[in-house]
């Protein structure tokens, strides 16, 4: 089951700067300033655990995996399935065969599309999508959808960001075949109640597919108990290296798809004009894999594991409640997204200042975050902006990091001059 974390019993508090000194690239100064990282929505930074495991890969195990028949390539072949039984674990797949390694969440989808897509989606069908989508949750959609004849759909947010259930179950039809819908937004931070899409959405017969690029970090999870049909992560989002994804799908479906690339490693027999494929998960997986960023992601979840996703849950939950709470008395301050129970996710404009400007200045104060849409340009039109400042939150960021932000925020409008609003007519 998905925990949210407000379900989430604390046992007891992360210890920050002990994790922080696993993380050695935060131990540094940029422009004269303590490094402040708080854009790892966009990427995570990695433990000393997970570069020492690829390195120490590379210095006594490498070699091409499945193929070979000497010690090395077992070891490597060994190493690379191990990863997968830990990805499985770490998700509550009922089968490491359900776990397809590929690039990213983009791949992923990008694999659905490709494969499921034009076998189960035709001419006239309805794929329902949802404005919080990432880019990636929408344009592979659209190139199937141009390419059978299919329509998209979206689902509307409420003021505060979240989906509205309501018309999520209304504009379902009989005629709906997929519900591709994020996890977590990267642009607001909302958690989206999966296991109540899933239920509406397989009542109407459609499958579902969840964009965990920002769910797998954050929260403990269970495809069992979650219920879709597909769900997608992306390794360097959660302390592992970039390069590697997984793409999680019920066994039934991945044997009935057809594979995604040819090539090596996938085939059983290779005749002259046809040939035989092996079953899932190496059917999807053409070609030599990245061997490690598996055993890299393998490391990563480790760590993850290490630290207790349950606890990393509530200390987001604290840092995000702390952030909203300090930037309320910064004057122009404006933030998006849902009150209460949300990842640690802080979208905002500040006064008239250009999320660019504004970025820039940060970084001149050592703090990291991201400017512009996101790869979430519905979302903004629906928001009625062009771009918003992003600040994301990890394990690693603590209060003292909040307070450099928001130290900085209050900072940067005398630096651009701002006008401090006007305030509020006195009552007559
Ligand atoms: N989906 C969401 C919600 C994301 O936040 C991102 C990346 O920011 C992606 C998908 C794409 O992930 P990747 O670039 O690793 O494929």
């Amino acid at each position: 089951m998905v925990t949210h974390p407000a379900d989430v019993q604390l046992s007891s508090a992360l210890d920050v700067s002990a994790i922080r000194k696993e993380f050695p690239i935060l131990d540094q100064r940029v422009n004269g300033h303590r490094l402040v990282y708080l854009d790892s929505a966009a990427s995570s930074q990695k433990p000393r655990a997970v570069v020492d495991s690829i390195r120490r890969y590379y210095e006594t195990s490498h070699a091409n995996v499945h193929r070979g028949l000497h010690t090395l390539s077992m070891r490597a072949t060994e190493a690379y399935e191990a990863a997968r039984r830990k990805v499985a674990d770490f998700i509550g797949a009922a089968d490491p065969c359900e776990v397809v390694f590929v690039r990213s969440t983009t791949e992923a989808i990008n694999l659905v599309a490709a494969s499921w897509g034009p076998v189960n989606v035709g001419e006239g069908d309805e794929i329902l999508l949802s404005v919080l989508e990432h880019h990636s949750n929408i344009v592979p959609w659209q190139l199937l959808a141009q390419r059978v004849g299919a329509k998209l759909k979206y689902v509307e947010i409420d003021g505060e960001g979240r989906l509205q259930l309501d018309q999520l179950r209304e504009l379902l039809t009989e005629r709906t075949k997929l519900v591709a819908v994020t996890h977590v937004s990267n642009g607001l931070g909302t958690i989206n109640p999966v296991r109540e899409i899933v239920d509406a959405a397989h009542q109407a017969g459609a499958l579902v597919l969840v964009d965990g690029a920002q769910g797998a970090p954050h929260l403990p999870l269970d495809m069992q108990a979650l219920g879709a049909d597909f769900y997608t992560l992306s390794g360097h989002k959660m302390c592992g290296p970039t390069g590697i994804g997984v793409l999680w799908g019920k066994a039934e479906l991945l044997e009935e798809m057809p594979p995604y690339e040819g090539g090596g490693e996938m085939i059983e027999v290779v005749e002259r004009d046809r040939s035989t494929y092996k079953s899932t998960p190496h059917k999807f997986e053409a070609g030599t894999p990245n061997i490690a960023g598996t055993i890299g992601l393998g490391a990563a979840i480790d760590f993850l594991n290490d630290v207790g996703l349950d606890r990393l849950v509530h200390h987001e939950r604290e840092i995000i409640a702390y952030a909203l709470e300090r930037t309320r008395d910064i004057p122009g301050f404006h933030g998006f997204g849902p009150a209460s129970d949300r990842a640690a996710v802080l979208s905002f404009e500040l006064s008239e200042l250009h999320p660019h400007d504004l970025a820039q200045f940060l970084d001149s104060r050592g703090i990291a975050v991201r400017a512009g849409h996101h790869c979430n340009q519905p979302l903004m039109r629906s928001l009625g902006v062009n771009a918003t400042t992003r600040a994301s939150f990890y394990l690693y960021n603590d209060k003292d990091d909040v307070d450099a932000l928001c130290e900085a925020l209050s900072d940067s409008l005398d630096f651009f001059e701002v006008k401090p609003p006007p305030s509020p007519p006195s009552p007559s």
